[in-house]
């Protein structure tokens, strides 16, 4: 049995390819950023998907599907194979028969980012790699952080200085050391991390810049997909910041649909706060690639604040427009109520996640999303991170009693009437 069918390192610019064994970050000829390729052909004839049915349910699951070669180097925390939640509150109340959560609130540090991380630090603990440095909004370091620590990697974290206490602190509760990261425009993290990976030989996690990352994220196809019996959604609405995400859930639908397992792809939409938006602005514009646009202070939604996306968020940019999806932005307001929407669901999302949600209001409206479409929303994190959203889109309570039959008897009336 073949344990993985990845192939090497493919240049997205000037299309050298690298040996998966050599510890890269971009293209060392061009700077270009590097992307996993596969025997696609091979894994048709020697795969099939009811052959992962018996399986664990964590990503490594689809371990064919990722760069690792050796199951001894997993690093791993139980992360993926979250449930697909079918929506009962805000379904109904915008007309969609098919609405649905992925739910990576669940997952080990309370994000989407786990998935990612498990297989990025377990590829860098084949490579011998033993430190690392990663800049994130919060959730992005608190993951690698708590990865980094299973696998023995010393991890360093430039957080920004926009992030939260709660998820600030997490990061260091993991072991990582870590600096507040101050800056006017994100290029100028970019530009500085990969001056570093060039003159200082720097291995870092930052989405897209370190290249496996992302095909973690190919597991959102593959447990959608088989979770609807090998069959795509409609559409996949996906919150994005750098894009990791419904980067590589496209490309996993990609793969599968090369496979032949699934019969249609997806629309892939992406969604940012109208604060920032980079994305949205370029897809608005008609164009491929999105300029830094945005204050990245004025939104809630501090997971996808970002407001100059990694080399023009060109993946990005392909992964809508070759699905023939859209980008949606929404306001704090909107947010909010997708929270609340969200809660009467069971699931507490921290703003970045809700705003899935209050695009596919939008949606629908605007007549984007027909009511027969089966969509996905991924749920990237958890609220408990940033709870002082929470406490915004939930007023306290202003009912009050004391300890006494009496006054209970006649609050209980009062909320349910007799
Ligand atoms: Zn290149």
């Amino acid at each position: 049995m073949t344990w993985s069918y990845a192939t090497n390192f493919l240049c997205d610019r000037c299309s050298s390819e690298f040996s998966l064994s050599e510890s890269l970050n971009t293209c060392p000829k061009c700077g270009g950023l590097l992307e996993v390729q596969y025997d696609l052909p091979k894994m048709k004839r020697e795969l099939s998907p009811k052959m992962f049915a018996s399986r664990d349910t964590s990503i490594w699951r689809w371990h064919e599907f990722y760069p690792l070669r050796d199951a001894a180097n997993v690093i791993s925390l139980g992360e993926g194979g979250t449930l697909l939640t079918p929506s009962i509150y805000a379904g109904p109340k915008l007309g969609l028969e098919n609405l649905y959560f992925k739910n990576d609130t669940l997952m080990p540090t309370g994000s989407f980012k786990d998935r990612g991380f498990s297989l990025a630090i377990s590829f860098a603990k084949e490579l011998g790699i033993h430190r690392g440095l990663t800049y994130s909004s919060g959730n992005a370091g608190a993951s690698f952080a708590a990865y980094a620590a299973r696998a023995g990697i010393e991890a360093t974290v430039l957080v920004e200085y926009l992030a939260n206490p709660v998820k600030k602190a997490t990061i260091g509760l993991y072991g990582a050391t870590m600096a507040t990261l101050h800056f006017e425009n994100m290029t100028e993290i970019t530009d500085m991390l990969e001056k570093g990976v060039k003159e200082l030989g720097l291995y870092q996690f930052v989405n897209f810049i370190n290249p496996v990352r992302h095909e973690a994220m190919k597991s959102y196809a593959y447990e959608i997909s088989e979770t609807l019996n090998w069959q795509a959604p409609d559409v996949m609405v996906h919150p994005v910041g750098t894009g990791g995400g419904i980067w590589g859930a496209w490309k996993g639908f990609c793969e599968l649909h090369t496979l032949g397992w699934i019969e249609k792809l997806p629309k892939m939409v992406a969604v940012q706060p109208t604060a920032t938006g980079p994305i949205t602005r370029a897809f608005q514009s008609g164009l491929r690639k999105a300029e830094r646009y945005g204050d990245s202070t004025k939104t809630i939604a501090q997971s996808i604040a970002g407001n100059a996306p990694i080399q023009g968020g060109e993946r990005v940019m392909n992964a809508i427009y070759d699905s023939g999806g859209f980008a949606e932005s929404v306001t704090d307001d909107e947010i909010l109520e997708a929270m609340r929407w969200l809660g009467r669901e069971g699931i507490c999302a921290e703003p970045a996640s809700a705003a899935s949600l209050a695009a596919v209001k939008r949606a629908v409206v605007e007549g984007r999303i027909k009511p027969d479409e089966r969509v996905v929303c991924v749920i990237t994190g958890s609220g408990l991170k940033q709870s002082s959203a929470v406490q915004r889109a939930i007023p306290e309570s202003m009912l009050r009693l004391d300890a006494d039959y009496n006054q209970l008897a006649k609050l209980l009336v009062e909320i349910w009437g007799h």
